[in-house]
């Protein structure tokens, strides 16, 4: 770990960041399934760090919206975890890696209708599922909480984007019905699937992002108070480091060492427990689905910084 003497400031450390990182070529690719996902230059690249005292901190891209896609299951989960009852969520979802895909359908059906954690496609749907019970427009309500995290409304749904994935989400569909076959959901299939991907539509930018994540790095206590208790601050963290990077999350956790989640999108949302939330976004992604620079950079920041849990 640097010490406070020998480290050079954030800003710079930043700047740095993304003069090494910001992509020259336009390796790796974009969901071919989201079609508005290839809109982005290839060589977009932002960094934020929101910090527990109080500090953010970005460079380059950082004031674009971009599209968070999976970062919002953690940002649900949040949610449904402080709506309470936390054990009826948890008796529909577990809590470990799936070794799949995101959205296989194979595992569902094999393990009748639990899915494996709650950031793969059919645990997320679970999730939403279950906030539906609080308020039918869960989507809505996401943006709300994204938008008093953040201290303002910027947060917005892009619904033409929304549209357009909801007509390509045969899949998602099929995992929702599969989960309704199983018991396991208990609105309907179409509803849930229409606020599950306006809620993965939902346009934030990389200092938004890092704001919104902020209070799991400060045990649960975000912008406008308590949003989960201490312990399940952790657990979310816990979940994020097993189960937040797709089939990479041991990859991710030996190169950075620290809980995240990706999204399609391009962006990963990055934990520092005591010290603050990190966002990263570059839109091209890696085989496994998490973006190829913001992967790197992460890596070269929590080297640079000392940033770990181990
Ligand atoms: N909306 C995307 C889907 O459901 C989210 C994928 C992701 O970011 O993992 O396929």
């Amino acid at each position: 770990m640097m010490t406070a003497l020998d480290s050079p400031p954030l800003n710079l450390v930043l700047d740095d960041i993304v003069r090494s990182h910001r992509p020259q070529s336009e390796a790796g690719s974009v969901p071919a399934s989201i079609p508005h996902l290839s809109s982005p230059a290839f060589n977009r690249f932002g960094i934020a760090v929101a910090t527990t005292s109080g500090d953010v901190f970005s460079s380059g891209d950082a004031d674009l919206p971009f599209s968070i896609q999976s970062i919002s299951k953690v940002f649900t989960l949040a949610m449904a975890l402080s709506a309470g009852e936390p054990s009826a969520l948890w008796s529909r979802v577990l809590r470990e890696p799936s070794g799949t895909s995101f959205n296989s359908l194979v595992q569902l059906e094999v393990e009748h209708g639990i899915p494996r954690n709650p950031f793969i496609n059919s645990g997320a749907l679970v999730v939403t599922d279950h906030l539906m019970e609080k308020s039918a427009d869960a989507a809505g309500h996401v943006l709300r909480f994204l938008a008093d995290q953040v201290g303002g409304p910027g947060p917005f749904i892009d619904e033409m984007a929304a549209k357009s994935e909801l007509a390509n989400s045969s899949r998602n569909l099929a995992l929702a019905h599969f989960l309704k076959d199983f018991g396991n959901l208990h609105r309907p299939a179409q509803a849930v699937v229409e606020n599950y991907v306006r809620q993965c539509s939902i346009m934030m930018t990389c200092v938004e992002t890092a704001k919104a994540g902020l209070f799991l790095a400060q045990g649960g206590r975000g912008a406008q108070g308590t949003v989960v208790s201490p312990s399940e601050a952790k657990r979310i963290g816990s979940i994020m480091l097993t189960c937040g990077m797709y089939d990479a999350a041991g990859e991710f956790a030996y190169r950075v060492g620290l809980p995240g989640k990706s999204g399609v999108g391009g962006g990963i949302l990055v934990i520092v427990p005591g010290e603050c939330s990190i966002c990263v976004w570059s839109p091209r992604l890696d085989s496994k689905g998490n973006s190829l620079a913001g992967s790197a950079a992460l890596a070269d920041l929590s080297d640079r910084t000392g940033w770990s849990v181990f």
